[in-house]
């Protein structure tokens, strides 16, 4: 392990919430700390409140970083402040309910990181009408590990939703992937979205076949870029814009302008070693200012 200089003092943070273990290593290779990942939270939560407030979150704990095993949990784990708000949803089966975290203050969110909670993923819709997503999700999985296919697939969908007249965000995974977001008007159910979804992904993979493939199957993907449209469906998560990653270089899904979108693009040089020096305007600003109604798109794609 390498030492690393100007590690966060644990008694030079102030956080709104006692951490514990707070020096454990998270990644061994860079040297960054449980308390590293808490002051990078912190300082970013002004720009990843918007994608958890009022939402559902789904989590997955690491407790001993990279060292160790992770688990998703959706039931709010015990050691959650008092107060900590939560949205119980039955499940789609019956019988049975889950009582969620509801993301948007600071103290829930450092609360998880204490918890363990690396990645922060986040459901589409709003916990007072979780089946009513105000976001179109598109993940791009690279079969082949390259960054650079996952770039070249999102100018190809971006290029179908220009045709649909819809603004789209793009963002890294942090891993070799991309997410593509389309902020749209709340209305249409979990349901419409992800068949819209669908048709999109269906659309462009049609008409790039050798690069794309909606092919759920590793084996029928062959190499190319799998564009996936379930994480549409409803009680489906992906991580949110600002979200550090539990891999290699501690990276961050990072929101691109799209003029940054190139092949050479390297996901890692985002990372949590560097992100807040980076001091990168953001280019998801207008996201929320920019919600599109899904029933015009629907309708374009129809007459297209
Ligand atoms: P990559 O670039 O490696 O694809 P990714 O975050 O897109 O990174 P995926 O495996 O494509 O990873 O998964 C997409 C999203 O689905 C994740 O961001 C995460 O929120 C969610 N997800 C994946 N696996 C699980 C799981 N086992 N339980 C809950 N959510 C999951
Ligand atoms: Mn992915």
């Amino acid at each position: 392990m390498r030492a690393r200089k100007n590690a966060a003092e644990p008694d030079a943070v102030k956080t709104p919430v006692a951490i514990s273990h707070a020096d454990k290593v998270f990644w061994p290779d860079e040297g960054y700390t449980k308390l590293d990942l808490v002051s990078y939270y912190q300082a970013i939560f002004p720009r990843l409140a918007p994608y958890v407030k009022d939402r559902v979150l789904s989590l997955e704990r690491c407790p001993d970083g990279m060292r160790g095993e992770c688990f998703f949990q959706k039931e709010m784990p015990k050691g959650m402040p008092a107060g900590t708000p939560t949205r119980r949803i039955a499940h789609a089966t019956g019988g049975t309910s889950t009582n969620y975290v509801v993301g948007g203050s600071l103290t829930t969110q450092l609360a998880l990181v204490n918890l363990g909670c690396v990645a922060v993923h986040v459901m589409s819709g709003r916990s007072a009408s979780p089946r009513r997503p105000d976001w179109v999700c598109f993940d791009l999985d690279p079969e082949s590990g390259e960054f650079a296919h996952s770039a070249r697939a999102a100018l190809h969908v971006k290029e179908a939703l220009d045709e649909l007249k819809l603004l789209s965000f793009a963002k890294t995974s942090g891993g070799r992937g991309m997410h593509l977001w389309v902020p749209i008007r709340t209305g249409p159910d979990a349901d419409d979205v992800l068949r819209f979804a669908e048709s999109v992904v269906r659309r462009v993979a049609d008409a790039y076949p050798k690069e794309l493939t909606v092919e759920h199957s590793i084996a029928a993907r062959k190499g190319r870029v799998y564009l996936d449209p379930f994480r549409n469906g409803f009680g489906q998560t992906v991580v949110a814009p600002y979200s550090v990653r539990l891999r290699a270089k501690a990276p961050v899904s990072t929101p691109l302008e799209w003029s940054e979108v190139k092949p050479s693009l390297v996901p890692s040089d985002f990372n949590l070693g560097n992100f807040l020096r980076l001091k990168r305007p953001d280019p998801w600003r207008d996201f929320f200012k920019s919600r599109q109604s899904l029933a015009e798109a629907i309708k374009r794609m129809k007459t297209a």
